[in-house]
């Protein structure tokens, strides 16, 4: 099979080197072999850019829902070929990339209806005789970087409401997943779109993802990653005045009540903290519980890490797939050895050596911690959660709260009492009630407060806010 190309201008297009793309459920898996671009490569895209912007700018809402309809139609039709590439490059299990898959599809179609409905307010002035309209207009072109654990929710939902409220594109995906977003090139490069309004750029971000921080002419950049580049970007964007919106990462809590049905309790933390490998922004990484229900917890927990099927991604029953390459394989055993000597006991967490050579492990449970320790205040990225006691519910909101991070906070109660007063007092953007931390529609709001997000949020109808500009025009008749 030949290189996969970049799309840029309209044309498949070659970049400066070619990288592998390999499985993690099985490294003798060569996925395919894709385009490295470098700087010229962005140049050229925002040029393509530029010269479409004019045009797409005033593109008819009827123009854009075309678009998007055809790529939301497309994407579903094709969901389980696409979720098949998705968990293979990826490594989550086959069930949760079609589900990624067929998510993706329900944003497109979602911002296909965006573009039909953008509005605007017409007002008397203060001035007899005098009109006043308030209108949004696209940012112009925006530039577009995504992580790998999304492969193709996280450029839809980037790309999807840029194009919807007529804005041109520079997308670069991470270097791990190009599989997804080269799919997704190809399908929109059929979608009608003029050519130049949307162009993939893969490569690496030092290279390609700088230089897109860098070109003038991008008005906007959207980044989901980790907290330091997303600092680099935001002091990037700033020096230069261009609008930018980060999500980044998160150390969600998820706090078990006395009160709380254990079953319910458990369901949502194996979920929260271990489906997807652990490697959500949305994970539920410190598991605070109190004193009364603490070792019933501990114990159901335990057992059910035992039960859980760690295999290749695209084996029927997997439960847990691999974790993504050995990088960060390699920084989630670091985090289970500082947990070790930071005194914690450990359920799990070992290094498995399966049929076929990927990067597996175990899903790891610490318990005895304190929300002061390591483990528990840095983000891992991986199956590895801890139990943190506490002796009440003052305590369990306390704790929570006390993190760099402020992203998605759940609880297990029947309490009605306890359940409004976290979701007035939780200090995130997204709160859960006797529901896994990670896991949201597709037609809300999507982000976080404190060092897990920067900016206007990302889907919804709230995503207009990023991804248009507002005008204000006095008219005297
Ligand atoms: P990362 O920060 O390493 O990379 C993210 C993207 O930025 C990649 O495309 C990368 O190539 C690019 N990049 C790297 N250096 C760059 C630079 N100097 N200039 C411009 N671009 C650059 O993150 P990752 O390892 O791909 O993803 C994991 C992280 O993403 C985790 O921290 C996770 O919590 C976070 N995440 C957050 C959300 C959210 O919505 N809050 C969702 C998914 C993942």
């Amino acid at each position: 099979m030949g290189v996969q190309q970049n799309y840029i201008g309209g044309k498949w297009t070659d970049g400066v080197a070619a990288k592998d793309n390999v499985n993690p459920s099985d490294l003798n898996d060569i996925i395919g072999s894709y385009a490295q671009a470098d700087a010229h490569g962005v140049t050229a895209a925002v040029d393509a850019a530029k010269a479409a912007a004019y045009g797409w700018n005033r593109s008819t809402p009827q123009q854009r829902y075309d678009v998007l309809e055809f790529v939301g139609n497309e994407i579903m039709a094709r969901r389980e070929e696409l979720g098949r590439l998705l968990s293979r490059e990826e490594g989550k299990t086959l069930p949760e990339g079609i589900g990624e898959a067929t998510r993706a599809a329900q944003i497109f179609k979602f911002f296909a209806g965006e573009a039909l409905r953008i509005q605007g307010e017409k007002l008397a002035s203060v001035r007899p005789g005098v009109e006043v309209e308030i209108t949004r207009e696209p940012v112009g072109i925006v530039g577009i970087i995504t992580p790998w654990n999304f492969p193709i929710a996280i450029p839809a939902w980037k790309i999807a409401p840029a194009l919807a409220y007529g804005n041109c594109v520079v997308f670069k995906p991470a270097d791990l997943v190009p599989g997804c977003a080269w799919a997704l090139a190809e399908i929109l490069s059929r979608s009608g779109l003029p050519e130049g309004v949307f162009n993939l750029v893969m490569g690496r971000g030092s290279v390609v993802g700088e230089a897109i921080l860098n070109a003038d002419a991008l008005g906007a950049i959207s980044f989901t990653g980790s907290a330091d580049t997303g600092k680099h970007v935001a002091a990037t964007c700033a020096g230069r005045l261009a609008k930018v919106q980060l999500e980044m990462g998160g150390k969600n809590p998820f706090v078990v009540l006395d009160d709380a049905d254990l079953n319910v309790a458990v369901n949502c933390a194996v979920n929260s903290a271990f489906f997807s490998t652990g490697q959500r922004c949305t994970a539920s990484s410190r598991l605070i519980v109190t004193e009364g229900i603490h070792d019933q917890f501990v114990k159901a927990m335990s057992d059910r890490i035992d039960t859980l099927k760690v295999d290749d991604a695209l084996a029927e029953g997997t439960e847990i797939g691999p974790v993504v390459d050995e990088s960060q394989l390699k920084q989630d055993m670091d985090y289970i050895e500082i947990g070790r000597q930071e005194g914690a006991k450990l359920v799990g967490g070992d290094r498995l050596k399966l049929a076929k050579d990927g990067y597996y492990m175990k899903p790891a449970l610490f318990t005895e911690t304190t929300n002061d320790m390591r483990i528990n205040r840095e983000e891992i990225f991986g199956p590895v959660a801890s139990v943190i006691r506490v002796k009440d519910y003052d305590e369990a909101l306390a704790v929570a709260n006390d993190t760099s991070f402020g992203l998605s906070s759940g609880i297990a109660t029947t309490s009605l009492k306890y359940a409004s007063d976290y979701k007035r007092n939780a200090e995130a953007g997204m709160v859960m009630v006797n529901l896994p931390t990670a896991g949201v529609d597709y037609h809300v709001p999507f982000g976080g407060r404190k060092g897990s997000s920067y900016g206007p949020r990302e889907q919804g109808r709230y995503a207009a806010e990023f991804y248009t500009t507002v005008k204000t025009a006095y008219t005297q008749p």
